[in-house]
């Protein structure tokens, strides 16, 4: 039963909670927990595993005590029931025999596996965008087909999909030799298939799929607008699925954003997803120290602060960034300084925006784009003239924005936060079918970004 008192406090606990962590936190760890059961004695609360509970618990039990019932010992009452993994319905009730391939079968090149060496999870630097994903790549691959199937990882360019996807191969391969771990990009996967299809050798290819233990498979996206592909993938995935073989996914959007067939969105939401997202500053100069450490390079902390100041959307620029300094005062016998970094590194500097993104540049790139007043867009109209284009400013606020939905949402002239969700939504919805939302979102986002 939820009463809406206690109802209440756990809402009251979000809210309080948004504040103190990033948006992509918040989505990865918080927003995924349901209240089951709230009482004004205890609350029930359903998380997806084991690690929402302990990050639950570690993170915010002082925090927890101040707004849900507590136990005499001081402890938060609250009882955690872990979901059910959707999947695991499905699982078990086909199970398709798979003839034993000897490996003199497999084709040459499907035999080859080839992981970047680099890619590791020693080397993956963890911070708040990306603490959840990586301890679900470390459950998959420490207990492959056995914890969430199939992962599905997503995120934008160059925060570390491939690294976890390749991550999660090298551990299983070094811990579970007897396993088939076949590491494959979504185009590899589709030439392989024409190659296969005009060589008549289908069949061959099947069984070859089929018979793998692990498939990794990296930026599924690119099997948008291939149907014919999209459902032999489909076929592959559903056998191995079935069979509890793990597969893991990467993609630039989630599942749903995806186009492609209702049938492959869900079987992809069938386990867990996960999103990766820009890591925050400290994140960030850890990361170029450890790059920089790698290359036997030091840079003092001051300037790695400098550099991710002004590189943060993108941690494969920050690698970029170490390489280009570090060849530059080598080949010129200087020393690592600001005045120095500011030299060889002004035009990357230059194609990360200068400028942090704002609510208020939000606006007025929107106010321009749809003629309307910022003030309007800060207001309380509901005419459709005003509140789409003020919808569309909150969807490029959460999406540009790393800074919390409260935050975010204040800065619209005191709207809450459920409404910049609601927005958000919509116009994600609306942007998938809406070529002239599309084209216009883009211009705002190509102005912002200039
Ligand atoms: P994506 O597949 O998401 O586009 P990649 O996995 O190719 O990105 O990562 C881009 C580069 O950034 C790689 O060299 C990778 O090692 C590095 N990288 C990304 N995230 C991290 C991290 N958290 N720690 C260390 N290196 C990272
Ligand atoms: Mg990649």
């Amino acid at each position: 039963m939820i009463t809406s008192q206690t109802q209440d406090s756990w809402d009251f606990f979000l809210e309080f909670i948004e504040e103190r962590c990033s948006s992509t936190e918040f989505e990865n760890w918080i927003s995924p927990i349901k209240v089951i059961e709230s009482t004004s004695d205890k609350l029930v609360l359903e998380v997806p595993n084991i690690f929402v509970q302990e990050y639950l618990v570690d993170n915010y039990k002082k925090d927890l005590v101040q707004f849900v019932p507590t136990l005499s010992s001081g402890e938060p009452a609250i009882e955690f029931v872990i979901a059910e993994p959707k999947k695991q319905a499905q699982a078990n009730q086909i199970s398709v025999p798979v003839s034993e391939i000897a490996s003199s079968d497999i084709p040459k090149e499907h035999q080859e596996l080839r992981l970047n060496p680099f890619y590791t999870f020693e080397n993956f630097i963890e911070g708040p965008s990306n603490q959840f994903v990586k301890s679900a790549a470390l459950g998959v691959a420490a207990r492959p087909g056995k914890s969430y199937n199939p992962l599905f990882i997503h995120g934008g360019v160059g925060l570390g999909k491939t690294h976890l996807l390749h991550a999660i191969g090298h551990t299983i391969k070094q811990n579970h030799k007897k396993l088939r771990v076949h590491a494959i990009t979504t185009e590899a996967f589709i030439n392989d298939l024409v190659d296969n299809l005009r060589n008549k050798t289908l069949d061959k290819m099947k069984k070859f799929y089929r018979s793998l233990d692990v498939l990794l498979v990296d930026d599924i996206q690119f099997l948008q607008n291939r149907q014919n592909f999209e459902e032999e993938f489909c076929n592959t995935f559903e056998t191995l699925i079935n069979q509890n073989k793990q597969i893991v996914i990467t993609s630039d959007k989630p599942p749903g954003q995806l186009k492609l067939s209702e049938r492959m969105i869900a079987r992809m939401e069938w386990g867990l997803v996960a999103n990766i997202g820009v890591p925050d500053l400290e994140t960030r100069v850890a990361i170029l120290q450890h790059k920089a450490e790698q290359k036997g390079f030091k840079i003092p902390q001051k300037v790695a602060f400098f550099i991710a100041e002004h590189i943060f959307n993108n941690v494969r620029q920050l690698e970029g960034a170490i390489n280009r300094l570090s060849a530059y005062c080598r080949m010129m016998g200087l020393d690592v300084t600001e005045e120095v970094v500011e030299k060889a590194l002004s035009e990357l500097f230059q194609m990360a925006p200068s400028k942090r993104i704002s609510v208020e540049n939000i606006l007025k790139s929107v106010a321009t784009i749809y003629e309307v007043r910022i003030s309007d867009l800060k207001g309380n109209s509901r005419s459709k003239d005003i509140a789409f284009p003020r919808q569309v400013a909150m969807y490029l606020a959460k999406e540009l924005i790393n800074d919390s939905l409260i935050k975010l949402s204040s800065s619209f002239g005191g709207k809450t936060h459920s409404t910049l969700l609601h927005a958000w939504k919509k116009i994600s919805g609306q942007v998938e079918t809406d070529e002239v939302l599309r084209k216009q979102i883009q211009m705002a986002r190509r102005n912002l970004e200039a």
